[in-house]
């Protein structure tokens, strides 16, 4: 993780003029930052589909540090995916 992610949200930044919004063009270019797997939006986090992390998004702004995540297990993460 780094710069990819700080470029990518200053891009956002820019052209949202500070209106952040997750869509779906973004969570293409998410990355899980400990396993650079595919991320899905599960209610209120994005979740990595491959190492299972929980990510919190706090006021619309993914919060991609692996320190902020939440490791589910397998089964609770198949059933958020589902
Ligand atoms: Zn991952």
């Amino acid at each position: 993780m780094g710069k990819e992610i700080s470029a990518w949200a200053e891009n956002v930044e820019d052209s949202l003029n500070g209106l952040i919004m997750i869509n779906k063009e973004l969570l293409e270019i998410l990355a899980c930052p400990v396993c650079k797997g595919n991320i899905t939006e599960i209610t209120d986090k994005l979740l990595c589909n491959n190492c299972y992390r929980a990510y919190p998004v706090v006021e619309n702004i993914p919060v991609m540090l692996s320190e902020e995540s939440e490791i589910l297990t397998k089964e609770e993460a198949e059933k958020l995916l589902k």
